[in-house]
């Protein structure tokens, strides 16, 4: 959110406008829904957004860790235990690693990749000088 505050929020779209909520479900004003942690910002957003527009499906019970398979993620839309997380220094929700470091590894993939071109292209030459002389 740009300019996001807690005042903003009733100009919100309410999803559950006439629905009756039951109140003492997750996500109701008895037992509001628990704060996002172990993810980057953007997951962040992203969940909120999903909260914010009825798109956030609250967990019955605990989902299998995509690391560690143990059923230890509590929070939806988190593909990592906390501690999975937190070992790999990764966001819980796009198990990827949400600091400058994947930057640098996408650059020296692009690096090793271009590398890779020049080289088959000089191999290319090389059989085509070879089939010319006859
Ligand atoms: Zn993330
Ligand atoms: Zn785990």
């Amino acid at each position: 959110m740009m300019n996001g505050g807690r005042h903003q929020n009733k100009f919100a779209w309410k999803p559950n406008l006439g629905v009756k909520i039951n109140e003492t479900e997750v996500g109701g004003r008895f037992q509001p829904l628990s704060e996002i942690t172990g993810v980057c910002q953007r997951c962040k957003e992203q969940i909120e957004w999903k909260r914010r527009y009825g798109k956030y499906k609250t967990l019955t019970e605990p989902a299998k860790c995509q690391r560690c398979t143990k059923r230890a993620v509590r929070q939806s839309h988190h593909k990592l235990c906390p501690a999975c997380a937190k070992e790999q220094g990764v966001c819980a929700s796009a198990a990827a690693v949400s600091s400058k470091s994947s930057e640098k590894t996408s650059r020296k993939w692009r690096l090793s990749r271009r590398s890779f071109k020049r080289r088959s292209k000089m191999q290319e030459k090389e059989i085509g000088g070879v089939c010319c002389v006859r």
